[in-house]
């Protein structure tokens, strides 16, 4: 399926590749790829098709797969991996990470230690493009972790014991099917019940007319009315929930703001919160924050928004998208220091060509390997 063809070498005293030369530098790679000067950091990157184990639903369309770009990031002989997951709601796309990467001269950096300066030409290079960031980002962590020696969550100083239990996330649906989620979802602890329409009450009782365990919901922006928000939330703590996420528009700041006061649960900001500025924002608006890697450029930034939440006594959640082991155990690395993570993005793929965090009793359990403890099943580079 992979072979040494389909690389982009975006490397040493490469001229830059343009979209075009990069499509057609998959099928006739030796013409078109440069080799690495074996001096500063070389990137290559390329597109992965994660194939979903069951079709997702949202709204008015489904799909069985979300594009995603894989990257490797090499020095000195020495290798850190990266992915860019890209659902299509959030507007990146193979193309446009194709081009992002590509404009990248990470040449003209021959000490991968200088991870500030590297990550800062990255951001700088152009706005928006936050999963293809996060690829470089996390490649770059693994790559460094590797030539230290030390897991991440080492190097940060965090106890791997202290990971939290990952949830186990319910779609909207029929009681039936609900039903029969749950029950796949013996191995986990607690499960994330998708929630913001007519039927919320019919799915919270169906889950509970077969399960006891600890629920949280997301609303995806679902509620508009604060009273009536209010009200559920008094009713979903009679049933077990202990967190309500983004239960109103992002653009509802006075009205969170109310709701967040007079919840007697907490409220956690995903689709209101990207990068860190947006922690300021979210302080006194929420309780808690969803970190993502794909929203906020990936492990460097992640950090400081954990760092900053808490110092400013907020609740922090470690987050994923449709994702392969890469990405997910790169996010784990973070998850001592959280209080919920929802890491099974990559539970959710048939062809994840890594392993790395494992889910053991339901909890996101850390591997003790360098980098972003992450192992090839496949290789593809
Ligand atoms: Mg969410």
């Amino acid at each position: 399926m992979f072979n040494r063809r389909n690389f982009i070498r975006i490397s040493g005293l490469s001229t830059l590749v343009g979209l075009t030369g990069i499509e057609t530098a998959f099928g006739n790679m030796e013409k078109k790829s440069t080799k690495p000067s074996g001096k500063g950091l070389s990137l290559r990157f390329l597109p992965y098709n994660l194939q979903l184990k069951h079709t997702f639903t949202i709204a008015n369309s489904s799909r069985n797969s979300t594009p995603d770009m894989l990257t490797c990031l090499e020095f000195d002989g020495m290798r850190g991996y990266g992915e860019a997951s890209m659902p299509p709601y959030l507007g990146e796309s193979i193309e446009s990470c194709t081009k992002f990467l590509s404009s990248l001269d990470l040449s003209q950096f021959k000490d991968p230690f200088q991870m500030d300066d590297i990550l800062r030409y990255v951001d700088s290079l152009m706005p928006g493009n936050c999963a293809a960031k996060a690829a470089v980002d996390i490649a770059l962590h693994d790559l460094v972790g590797k030539i230290m020696g030390q897991p991440w969550y080492k190097i940060w100083g965090f106890d791997p014991a202290d990971t939290p239990n990952t949830s186990f996330t319910i779609g909207i649906d029929t009681p039936e099917v609900v039903i029969q989620k749950v029950k796949e979802a013996a191995p986990y602890n607690i499960l994330k019940v998708k929630l913001g329409q007519l039927t919320d009450k019919e799915m919270i009782n169906a889950i509970r007319s077969v399960t006891d365990k600890p629920l949280c919901v997301d609303v995806n922006q679902g509620w508009t009315d604060r009273d009536k928000a209010l009200e559920m939330i008094y009713w979903l703590k009679e049933k077990g929930v202990v967190f309500v996420e983004q239960p109103m528009p992002k653009t509802a700041i006075d009205d969170m703001a109310w709701l967040t006061a007079h919840s007697p649960l907490p409220t956690v900001a995903d689709e209101a919160l990207q990068r860190l500025p947006d922690v300021m924002k979210a302080h006194g608006v929420y309780s808690g924050i969803n970190i993502k890697l794909m929203k906020c450029t990936g492990m460097r930034e992640a950090h400081q928004m954990l760092t900053l939440a808490k110092s400013l006594g907020m609740k922090v959640m470690i987050g994923c998208m449709t994702e392969t082991s890469c990405a997910v155990s790169a996010g784990a690395q973070l998850s001592p220091k959280a209080d919920w993570a929802d890491l099974d993005g990559n539970l959710l793929i048939s062809n994840d060509p890594y392993s790395g965090m494992q889910v053991v009793g339901g909890k996101v359990t850390l591997i003790d390997k360098p980098g972003i403890g992450i192992s090839i099943q496949q290789p593809v580079f």
